[in-house]
Formats: C-alpha cells, structure tokens, sequence
C-alpha cells in the first residue's frame, strides 16, 4: 500500500509500505476514507521533533476491513472514526477517564500512521468508533475533526470546568475571565502540544449514544496534561 513516511524533517515521502495484517484478537484493519494533516505534523517537519522515517497520519475515518477474533463493538464494513491515541478504554486508567495514558496506550502517529491507504488499529474497541450508518460525503471532515480535536476540546472544557453557569477554576480566577478561559491552557501546566486529550471515544460515545456527563462510566477524557 501507499503511505505518507517523514524521512526527515521537510523531506515527505509517499512509499510503498507493508499492508497491514491482524496480528493480535483485539486489532482491526481499516481502509482509510479521509486523513488529516494535523497542526503537530508540522513540528518534526519543522525539525522540532525528532524524526527518522516515520510513519504519518493521526487524524482518521474509515472502513473496518478486517478484524480480530476477540472484537465485539466493530463489524466488517463499519464506517468508523478513530482516537489519535489507541486506549483499550478497559484498563483501571482509561476507567478513570486518562484514555490518552491507557497502560496499552500508543500515538497513532509515531507507530501506525494513518496517511495511507490502510491501517492497523489496535485494541479497536477502545480506539474506533462506529457511526450508525455510512456519512454523506460532506460530513466526513466533520468526522475527522472528532478524531482528535473533538476529544481534546472535550477535555480542555471539562479540565477547566467551563460551563455557562460555571463558577472560575480557583486557578483561573485571578487572571481570567470566565469567558476566556474555555480557551486557555491551565495556567500552571502545559499542554502536551495538540495530543492534550484523551478519549474520542468517549467524547462520541457520549454523542451517539447518550453517555452519561463528564465523569460517567469511562470518564472525561483527557490525561495529556503535564
Ligand atoms: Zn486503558
């Protein structure tokens, strides 16, 4: 298959890669339908980051092609949105609502790069979600913003506890706004760059499926804060 590999910073390539293979139950193959250049590929592109050959691509829809014998959520043929960061969402850290530190977490983009024709996705039950049906085609780059700003979004909100009838963080309340500060990074932490957040899952889940609020069962999402 095709795949977009950053040999070096500014030096993009299109490559012929290993199609992927189940190699464990809880994977799944997807063809990709849409993939994102994300805001943070443009770090190690910049020479910021490191980077040696590496597989791009973190912000992804498409269809399950494949998947492995212990799945339950995903059937061959789903059109499916995928995190940014592959959580198990079963684990006691994902339960906690950390998904993006899952003890089988991984960044979709340093190991499986989805700018490319198929994928691999681990533990598809915590990383993939299910849309009902098959979106029209001018909904999709709506779908491919769940893939990662959604959650991340989802996560800066609950984290700074913004609301239109929320009262200021106490570490927010001397230098904020309440209108402001749905915006801003907490103060005396940094965001780890775009990945600040944890769970698609969770932040569609809650959409699709009339989850609960933050802190429900599999939790806010988040845990890239640092
Ligand atoms: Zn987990």
């Amino acid at each position: 298959m095709r795949g977009i590999v950053m040999a070096a910073p500014g030096d993009v390539r299109v490559e012929e890669r290993e199609d992927p293979k189940i190699l464990k139950p809880t994977d799944a193959i997807i063809r990709l339908t849409a993939t994102c250049i994300c805001g943070s590929d443009l770090w190690p592109y910049r020479g910021v980051e490191r980077v040696n050959h590496t597989p791009m691509g973190h912000e992804y829809v498409g269809i399950v092609e494949e998947i492995g014998d212990e799945v339950t959520t995903l059937k061959v043929g789903d059109f499916v949105v995928g995190s940014f960061v592959i959580s198990d969402n079963t684990c006691e850290i994902c339960q906690s609502g950390y998904q993006s530190r899952c003890v089988h977490g991984e960044f979709v983009s340093q190991t499986i790069g989805t700018q490319a024709e198929k994928a691999r996705i681990p533990y598809a039950d915590g990383a993939l979600v299910a849309t009902p049906a098959h979106p029209d085609p001018e909904l999709i780059p709506s779908l491919l913003a769940a893939s990662d700003v959604l959650g991340t979004g989802w996560f800066a909100a609950v984290a700074a506890e913004a609301g239109p009838a929320s009262n200021p963080h106490p570490d927010f309340a001397p230098r904020m706004r309440p209108v402001d500060y749905a915006a801003r990074p907490l103060p005396s932490r940094s965001f780890d760059g775009a990945h600040s957040a944890g769970s698609l899952g969770v932040a569609v889940r809650r959409g699709a499926r009339g989850g609960g609020g933050p802190g429900a069962s599999g939790g806010s999402s988040g845990g890239g804060l640092r």
